[in-house]
Order: C-alpha cells, then sequence, then structure tokens
C-alpha cells in the first residue's frame, strides 16, 4: 500500500518504529512493507499467508488513506473499481465517481513525492 511521507512520519510516531522499518520505495512510492513469514502488510496482525486469514490492523486509527479507501482503487482509465484481488469486495459497495477523484488526488500526491 502506497502512502504519503507525512502519514509515514505519523506511523512512526504512533509505533515507535523508523519509517525504514514499515517502509520501502516502489518505483520511487513510499510503499508499506510485508512481513516476511505472513506475506502480508507488517501493521497486519495475523499468523497465517492465507489471504482469506483473520487479520486486524495494528495501526487502524492512523491507517493511510489508501487502506481507508480500499478495497476501492484506480483502474487503467483512472475509473474506481473494486480491486479484483480483494476477497471481501463483494461486501463494499460499488465505486462512486467522489471515489475517482479521491484517489486520484491521491495518487497525485504520491508521484508528486515520488
Ligand atoms: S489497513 Fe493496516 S494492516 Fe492493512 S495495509 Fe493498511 S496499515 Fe497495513
Amino acid at each position: 500500500m502506497p502512502l504519503t511521507r507525512a502519514e509515514a512520519s505519523l506511523l512512526s510516531r504512533r509505533t515507535g518504529m523508523s519509517v525504514e522499518e514499515f517502509t520501502w520505495k516502489n518505483n520511487g512510492i513510499l510503499t508499506l512493507l510485508n512481513n516476511e513469514e505472513t506475506r502480508a502488510c507488517v501493521f497486519l496482525l495475523t499468523s497465517s499467508s492465507d489471504v482469506n486469514a483473520e487479520g486486524m490492523c495494528s495501526v487502524y486509527e492512523v491507517r493511510p488513506k489508501g487502506c481507508q479507501i480500499y478495497p476501492k482503487v484506480l483502474n487503467e482509465n483512472d475509473e474506481a473499481i473494486l480491486d479484483e484481488g480483494c476477497p471481501h469486495k463483494a461486501m463494499f459497495p460499488e465505486p462512486t465517481e467522489e471515489d475517482s477523484i479521491v484517489l486520484l488526488n491521491l495518487e497525485e500526491r504520491l508521484m508528486q513525492e515520488g
């Protein structure tokens, strides 16, 4: 999941971890690291690498904007869609035009920082 520098700073302050401990640069974009064993986000409390396994976000209150809006993501036409890879996508309403704008603004901010 990509995140802004401000979001990374907030997570660093809340967790006591350095930004380098939970992020990497994906084509220049700051991105949350995955746990090597569970292959899920380092902040997901889970004991399994099964994509359907139970899990809880340990930083829910301060999770990045991309996490808040997920599983809404942009397709190649810059339209918000539900991520095909999300096993719970049937639980979410279809994305709206407003979702597309929120995601496009987030993408622009991330590209500016990259
Ligand atoms: S919601 Fe929490 S666990 Fe999931 S990707 Fe975001 S920070 Fe990680």
